[in-house]
């Protein structure tokens, strides 16, 4: 295969067929492409830190790193989902700040309310004892 330049966008390698113009000549016809254009196999380089991350997969570091990284993207969706920020038709930066600023507030209230439950209702008194 002859080298055929880079997808940046994909992050891969792109490889062409060299008989592309004479595809009875090539050696692999079977496995080759009948298209005027040939076979086209694209590899990924092994600088890909998506595929070759610094941190091996199957290590210890890598679950603690990648625990941390879920309870982000929960916060993330509490925030951006649950309290349907992305649906607030704003513009300003102060105001998107404003209201982030609030739904971290509510998030934080909510795991209040979950790990105090009822007591936490009795000591602001908005319950009576006997309910
Ligand atoms: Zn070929």
């Amino acid at each position: 295969m002859k080298y055929w330049g880079v997808d940046r966008k994909r992050s891969r390698l792109k490889w062409r067929c060299p008989l592309y113009k004479c595809p009875d000549m090539c050696a692999q016809k079977k496995l080759c492409s009948p298209s005027s254009y040939g076979r086209v196999i694209h590899t990924k380089p092994k600088d890909d830190l998506r595929l070759f991350t610094k941190t091996p997969r199957d290590s210890k570091a890598w679950k603690i790193k990648f625990a941390k990284r879920t309870s982000v993207e929960r916060t993330l969706k509490r925030i951006l989902v649950d309290y349907t920020i992305e649906r607030a038709r704003l513009r300003a930066e102060k105001r998107w700040f404003w209201i982030a600023s609030l739904a971290a507030v509510n998030q934080h209230l909510d795991a209040q309310v979950n790990k105090l439950g009822h007591s936490l209702f009795l000591k602001l008194g908005l319950i009576d004892k006997t309910a």
